[in-house]
């Protein structure tokens, strides 16, 4: 396979990083399959995501650590738990929230004095490359509960895709993850149609 094309539609970090599982030709893809991903995937997320905290950290892990890969793994299932329950309005699972905050406990945020005399938040260092990423994706998840309209939560409308999207549009009247999303359902549709409209013979 391809080195993975990452998808940012989500309009909040936490959304991109659950988009990092995909369905390609018909198939589930996931685009994060080594701790090489993961360090391909956060630069890239870091470029679209511009706001994201500066999270210092003692020591890179290695690419070698797979206790850490399955950190990451297992807070983009605990995160898809969350938001997937958001966007189709169930009750969230209590084991998710609690796993969100175990992560959220890895560092603490603190506020300084900059040069310019604003006051800017800083966050505690942790230990490894891994926990400053997973801390920043759980920190985003946090935010997007607690500060985000739930309501604009939503899957995108083509049953066949996984994407979740925060709606950030005026009308909040998105139904799609892209346009290319929406023209791939909108033909499958037709063909159906056609199908089922075509005389026996
Ligand atoms: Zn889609």
């Amino acid at each position: 396979l391809d080195a993975p094309e990452f998808v940012f539609v989500g309009e909040a970090l936490a959304l991109d990083f659950i988009n990092t599982e995909v369905v390609q030709r018909r198939r589930q893809r996931d685009l994060l399959t080594s701790r090489v991903d993961v360090a391909r995937w956060w630069d890239a997320a870091r470029q679209v995501h511009s706001t994201v905290p500066v999270v210092p950290f003692a020591r890179d892990d290695g690419d070698d650590d797979h206790t850490s890969f399955e950190v990451v793994q297992h807070l983009r299932t605990t995160l898809r738990r969350i938001f997937s329950a958001v966007a189709e309005q169930r009750v969230i699972s209590d084991a998710a929230l609690a796993h969100l905050s175990t992560i959220l406990q890895l560092s603490t945020p603190a506020l300084e004095r900059g040069g310019d005399n604003q006051v800017q938040v800083v966050y505690q260092g942790v230990a490894t490359w891994h926990e400053a990423v997973v801390f920043s994706l759980a920190l985003s998840g946090f935010q997007l509960l607690t500060e985000g309209d739930l309501r604009r939560i939503h899957h995108c409308r083509n049953t066949r895709c996984i994407l979740l999207f925060y709606d950030t549009t005026r009308s909040a009247t998105r139904q799609w993850c892209s346009l290319g999303c929406m023209n791939r359902a909108r033909s499958a549709q037709r063909y159906q149609q056609t199908k089922a409209h075509a005389p026996d013979d």
